[in-house]
């Protein structure tokens, strides 16, 4: 052992009452106040020049708090006078150490230090271990009356509590610390829910102003966050609408309405003009957010972008108009071809017979060919469009379904590898060819050719039918194949149901093909379609 002088005292039960110590993480913390104040206190009562307040584990002494010792803060065990007190519940007193034999050769007594009294507070846990003391140290010996000794055992039971006081401290902070963290994560967790919804989600406090917007409400609003924050949902910045296109006044909007009544109102079209953008329609539910006494905080509303909805809602209005009025028309022509024939019934001999009954044929073809439009579109949205493959050959079924198109102004040419066979539903693909051939006549009028090419490119049959017509806008072009989509020639009126192209795309992509048009306004257009041919 390297030190001169060692008491060498263990008590039996060490290791628990180290493990005890452990427990309350005092051990080498930094100083503390608190327990500088308790050394300053016993040194006004006790009048004595050093006092400390001290832990000891199993290897050393550490000082906490002291005065008139600064700078040692770890002392040996074996050198510390202060690991006696660990032996006895009671206060230790040495008054004049000099004298007792057991600090005969303790390097503190014998040199330039010169202690002579000394005395000890054992610091006790709950569960009665000691774990430190307080104590008083003098160069003179002196005594301690027994009230004196009660003083400082009062001031080692404060400086327990005061460490068992810091420890809860510290555990209360760790859990908070600990709350704080999940409450964070739990935030950024529903955050990211937010942030992947469909529907855009806003929140905002009792005067209106956004407090949260997820990506979706940022998306549909075209803004950032920072172009999004400090602004209410009522903001000037951009103009809520009704409906019909006018202001909607404050006190009618969905959000207003929750704030103020604290109702939910669901599903609430509303219009947002915003400077350089399109008015675009939100259907929002709103709702408000109140507080455990029932007070109103704010109010959150979760909304998606309808524009689309609400334009396929006006093309379905236009449709059934035009629907309507496409019907009536060969209606009307029958209803005529059966009056005059009523008129000449009694005279078969009547030259007009024949005119009149390939009349009414022509109005029933046109009636049912109408209607099996709108039967095969209802098939679509159910997906229950099917086919029946045969192998056939293409130039054919073309060439036959041409003889059905009656057109005198144009002259239709079948050009190409007019051997080429393909394995497809013959039926749909001769509907497919017609309504492209009757879209050249109908919208091209003025065409003298139409050609139609059959050719083998990797792989796939592509049939082409190409006009000379005014060709069709760019911006046009990606709606060509939608649903009741009709590209409107001012002035010129075309009729048809918006529906033929709607029809091809769905037959050909259900035969794993493609359909397209290449066009230039001016140019003419080339309707294409091709069908993957069997090797
Ligand atoms: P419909 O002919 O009943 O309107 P379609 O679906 O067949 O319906 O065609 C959709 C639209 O595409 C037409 O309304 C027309 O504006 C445009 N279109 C189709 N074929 C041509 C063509 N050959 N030339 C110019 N425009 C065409």
């Amino acid at each position: 052992m390297s030190n001169a002088y060692s008491f060498n005292i263990i008590p039996p039960n060490d290791s628990e009452r180290v493990e005890a110590l452990k427990r309350y993480r005092i051990f080498n913390t930094p100083a503390e106040n608190e327990f500088d104040s308790i050394v300053k206190l016993a040194i006004t009562i006790f009048k004595v020049p050093i006092a400390h307040i001290s832990f000891l584990d199993a290897e050393n002494e550490f000082v906490k708090a002291s005065v008139g010792i600064d700078g040692i803060v770890l002392v040996d065990r074996g050198e510390s006078i202060c690991a006696l007190s660990l032996l006895t519940p009671d206060v230790l007193v040495v008054e004049n150490a000099f004298t007792d034999p057991a600090f005969a050769r303790h390097p503190f007594v014998h040199g330039d230090f010169g202690l002579r009294f000394y005395a000890g507070a054992p610091i006790v846990t709950p569960d009665n271990y000691i774990i430190g003391t307080i104590c008083l140290v003098d160069t003179q010996p002196r005594t301690l009356t027994p009230h004196e000794k009660d003083i400082l055992q009062s001031l080692a039971n404060v400086v327990m509590e005061q460490v068992a006081l810091r420890l809860s401290n510290i555990e209360k902070s760790e859990r908070q610390q600990q709350t704080n963290l999940l409450l964070a994560t739990s935030e950024d967790r529903l955050k990211g829910i937010l942030d992947t919804m469909a529907e855009g989600v806003s929140i905002v406090d009792v005067t209106g102003k956004l407090i949260f917007t997820n990506q979706m409400a940022r998306n549909i609003f075209g803004l950032n966050g920072i172009d999004i924050a400090d602004r209410t949902y009522n903001d000037t910045k951009w103009k809520n609408l009704r409906q019909d296109g006018t202001l909607l006044p404050d006190e009618e909007h969905p959000m207003t309405l929750a704030l103020k009544t604290g109702s939910s109102v669901y599903d609430f079209e509303v219009g947002i003009k915003i400077p350089k953008k399109e008015v675009f329609y939100i259907s929002i539910n709103a709702a408000p957010i109140v507080d455990v006494d029932g007070a109103i905080t704010g109010g959150i509303a979760t909304f998606m972008d309808v524009t689309n909805r609400r334009q396929l809602m006006k093309q379905k209005d236009e449709f059934i108009s035009i629907a309507s009025h496409e019907l009536k028309t060969p209606i009307t022509s029958l209803k005529a071809s059966i009056q005059l024939l009523d008129r000449v019934k009694n005279d078969p001999s009547s030259p007009m017979f024949p005119k009149l009954i390939e009349q009414a044929g022509k109005s029933l073809q046109k009636l049912s060919s109408l209607v099996n439009d709108l039967l095969n579109v209802n098939r679509i949205a159910q997906g229950q469009l099917s086919l029946r493959k045969t192998t056939f050959n293409l130039a054919e079924l073309i060439k036959d379904c041409c003889q059905l198109v009656h057109s005198t102004a144009n002259h239709v040419e079948i050009k190409g590898d007019l051997n080429l066979m393909v394995s497809a539903d013959e039926q749909r693909i001769d509907q497919v060819v017609v309504n492209m051939v009757n879209n050249a006549i109908k919208y091209a009028p003025d065409s003298k050719h139409i050609d139609i090419i059959i050719e083998k490119i990797n792989g796939a049959a592509k049939v082409s039918v190409k006009d000379n017509g005014p060709g069709i806008a760019a911006e046009k072009l990606p709606y060509l194949f939608d649903r009741y989509y009709r590209a409107d020639y001012s002035g010129v009126q075309f009729s048809g149901l918006g529906l033929g192209l709607y029809i091809s795309a769905d037959i050909i992509k259900k035969h794993g093909g493609e359909i397209g048009v290449d066009t230039e306004p001016g140019r003419g257009s080339t309707f294409w379609f091709t069908l993957p041919v069997n090797q």
